[in-house]
């Protein structure tokens, strides 16, 4: 039986990340051309002409703006989940500022797609030791689950300590985390669930770090990249810094050919019915804990 992996996208706008957040002030974001919803529907074309359903991750600024684009993504059979309001990582928040955020990118979803949103991605997976209040936070407002954490040392993020596979982060409540997807081989821990690696490597090398994450460990892969990831044709951001401009810029090409080929390769569904398959896998430790 082969593995069945999470396809996820996060949606956000070309100049909303983290690579230009010293460059770009949060005050023009309005007055920049918009491409979120241009750069969505070529990937929910793709998406269909691959015959996979995702999960859009969806900052609360962009459903605010582009009612019409959540609706298509939810016609379309994908699941909508948040990725907060507008990118604000969790661990420059406190505990009221991310309840605030939190419950106002919901609304903003809940209310141009009228359904219900049950999963959360925190901005460049911003859950790490530093936030111990996020879970309780996301437990009151009913979120079922979260795939915000790396478990990886990274230059921008990372939670090393973190399980690298679904855990409950809460000792009385059933919210569950899926931590992004890691390979280990050769005594060293890498990422394997896209970003800028997937863009920046070879094709061959997310294969392979799949295929062992499904063969070997027997687990599923939690996947995500962004809109922007396929569109070459985007503004250059000239007065970023060089580091910025090459993870950001590097192989937007070959994008949409290697994600192609990903769906071919691979089976995948949506977050929320992976998450219910890790939570089929937790229970029989959790009963017999209980036992
Ligand atoms: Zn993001």
């Amino acid at each position: 039986m082969s593995i069945v992996n999470a396809l996820s996208v996060d949606v956000e706008e070309w100049f909303q990340v983290g690579a230009f957040e010293r460059t770009i002030d949060r005050a023009d974001w309005d007055a920049l051309a918009s491409r979120v919803a241009d750069n969505c529907g070529q990937v929910i074309d793709l998406f269909a002409a691959a015959g996979v359903r995702a999960t859009f991750f969806t900052l609360g600024w962009v459903a605010a703006r582009h009612p019409a684009l959540i609706r298509r993504i939810h016609a379309a059979g994908h699941e909508l989940a948040s990725h907060g309001w507008a990118h604000a990582r969790v661990f420059t928040l406190d505990p009221a500022a991310f309840a605030r955020d939190l419950a106002d990118s919901r609304k903003a979803i809940e209310d141009a797609a009228g359904v219900a949103i049950t999963g959360y991605r925190a901005p460049s997976f911003s859950i790490d030791q530093r936030t111990p209040w996020a879970y309780p936070v996301l437990a009151e407002q009913g979120f079922v689950y979260s795939s915000s954490v790396a478990p990886i040392a990274h230059d921008h993020y990372g939670w090393r300590e973190a399980p690298r596979f679904a855990f409950r982060p809460l000792p009385d409540h059933p919210l569950v985390e899926v931590p992004v997807t890691t390979v280990e081989a050769l005594g060293r821990r890498m990422a394997a669930g896209g970003g800028g690696f997937f863009r920046v490597l070879p094709y061959g090398f997310s294969r392979w770090a799949i295929s062992q994450v499904n063969t070997v460990e027997q687990r599923p892969a939690i996947f995500y990249f962004h809109p922007w990831e396929v569109d070459p044709e985007q503004p250059r951001v000239a007065a970023a810094p060089l580091r910025s401009r090459l993870r950001h810029y590097t192989g937007l090409g070959a994008m949409a050919g290697k994600l192609r080929r990903l769906t071919a390769d691979f089976a995948w569904e949506r977050m929320d019915r992976v998450v219910a398959a890790e939570v089929a896998r937790l229970e029989p430790a959790r009963l017999a804990l209980a036992a």
